[in-house]
């Protein structure tokens, strides 16, 4: 099972932190299916070397936008000497034609029920050339593999998905692409996201799903369940489910200290444009100060270059991120990805400039911006980020917040995630990343301020 480099792997902007964050959860998950004699070895390209001079009776191989290059070459390697290489992931189920040229069977969607059936179906010499998901469920789904992941190569071992998909429909995501044909949001039982949770070893956990809070019921029950675990955890959020009811208290007495949420812009127009219904019209500020008062700390993303961007829109939304003790961000350049309606929207209008994946990183222009040039583009990206990453700012932003804890554990976390390169490396090549992991959760913890249960509930009513 491999998980091959994204395209950035190798070049000046490579990171090696940001890609030895993660195990490959999708393809650990998939491995416990298989049975308990098969043998097999789950390789992460990112964080260790890919030997391809073995010869498996089975290749499985996950496909990202920007590594699909490198995937293609490698399940040609693979089926040249004989090997049956199976496609999955997002770009798989994007581009199936594109895909089936370098693969024995390919897989769209998710694939907890296809891939036990093709596995049958493999013994039996039955195979079949594309499985597609409609039955979804995460009923009955065996514990993941994780003895098949290398913790020491990863800051944080600890991922979990207790959901898949998202309630939303936002035109640049690959959401509705991947999910097409059955459901696209469904949650474990929370029994079983619990015993997951409870079969991690350490404190600190990182949720990956799209958007925990997503299902208020699933999470209410999580977090309830959770409280008292003495955990730590990270995970993703739309704002308007911080704004409602008191889900992010619980969140937050569970041991949530950080949270991802996809802000995306601060223009109507521009999250009209993008369907982000969820935003539109919310209070930016209320939700930042909900999250301040709880102690957690917020991972923004930013898009740039959506129609109804103009080139002002770096300066405006670094200032505000700033301004309003934001502690880290994520920029991006808007990318049409194949299969979205974004994609067909920009194809529709003539405003794709290149089929070559791998610029499809969010750091490159690859379609025509309507209230900018492509170079104001380009540049406007790259100041956000050298920006809002500059010491001044760091400090700045670190200065929002009324806590003097909270000042200082912004500040640490800010600048040693963009600032200490040589640190992270260091770490990588001495398997010091255990050691980080503690230090990281001391960055993350911190008594976090009782917020005052007049506050919420006067919250709770606007
Ligand atoms: S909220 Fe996030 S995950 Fe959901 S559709 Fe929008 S971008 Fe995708």
């Amino acid at each position: 099972m491999i998980l091959p480099s994204l395209q950035e792997a190798g070049t000046p902007e490579w990171r090696p932190i940001k890609y030895s964050l993660f195990p490959p959860l999708g393809l650990a998950t998939l491995a416990a299916y298989l049975d308990s004699g098969d043998n097999v070895e789950l390789v992460d390209q990112h964080v260790e070397t890919l030997k391809l001079d073995d010869e498996p009776d089975l290749v499985i191989i996950q496909v990202y936008i920007t590594s699909a290059s490198r995937a293609y070459a490698i399940a040609d390697h693979y089926r040249a000497k004989g090997c049956y290489v199976c496609l999955g992931g997002l770009h798989v189920t994007s581009l199936p034609e594109e895909a089936a040229l370098h693969a024995d069977s390919i897989f769209l969607g998710p694939g907890e029920e296809t891939f036990p059936q093709f596995l049958d179906d493999f013994r039996m010499g039955v195979a079949q050339s594309r499985y597609f998901s409609s039955v979804r469920t995460l009923e009955k789904l065996p514990p993941i593999r994780r003895d098949l992941i290398k913790r020491e190569k990863y800051l944080v071992p600890n991922s979990i998905v207790v959901t898949r998909g998202c309630p939303y429909h936002c035109t640049f995501c690959y959401k509705d692409a991947f999910f097409e044909g059955g459901k696209s949001f469904y949650t474990q039982r929370v029994d079983d996201a619990l015993a997951e949770i409870d079969r991690l070893p350490g404190k600190h956990l990182y949720f990956l799903d799209d958007h925990l809070l997503g299902d208020p019921r699933f999470a209410k029950a999580l977090f309830d369940g959770m409280k008292g675990m003495g955990r730590l955890f990270q995970g993703a959020s739309t704002v308007n489910a911080i704004l409602k009811g008191d889900l992010i208290e619980r969140a937050a007495d569970a041991g949530m200290r950080s949270v991802f949420i996809g802000f995306e812009s601060l223009g109507n127009n521009s999250l009209a444009f993008s369907n982000k219904q969820q935003n539109i019209g919310r209070d930016y500020d209320k939700v930042i100060r909900r999250l301040d008062d709880l102690g957690i700390k917020i991972n923004a993303s930013f898009v740039f270059g959506l129609d109804g961007d103009t080139p002002d829109v770096f300066d405006q939304t670094v200032d505000w991120a700033v301004s309003k003790g934001i502690t880290t961000s994520t920029f991006h350049i808007a990318t049409p990805y194949p299969s979205t309606e974004y994609y067909r929207q920009m194809q529709a209008q003539g405003r794709l400039m290149t089929n070559n994946w791998d610029l499809y990183d969010t750091r490159n222009v690859v379609f025509e911006p309507k209230g900018m040039t492509q170079e104001q583009l380009k540049s406007g990206y790259e100041r956000a980020y050298q920006d809002f990453y500059s010491w001044k700012n760091i400090y700045r932003s670190s200065q929002q917040h009324a806590n003097l804890n909270q000042r200082f554990r912004h500040f640490a976390y800010s600048s040693g995630w963009k600032k200490m390169e040589p640190v992270w490396n260091y770490a990588i090549q001495s398997g010091l990343l255990e050691k980080m992991r503690k230090v990281l959760e001391i960055t993350l913890d911190g008594k976090q301020k009782e917020a005052r249960s007049d506050d919420v509930h006067t919250l709770q009513r606007e």
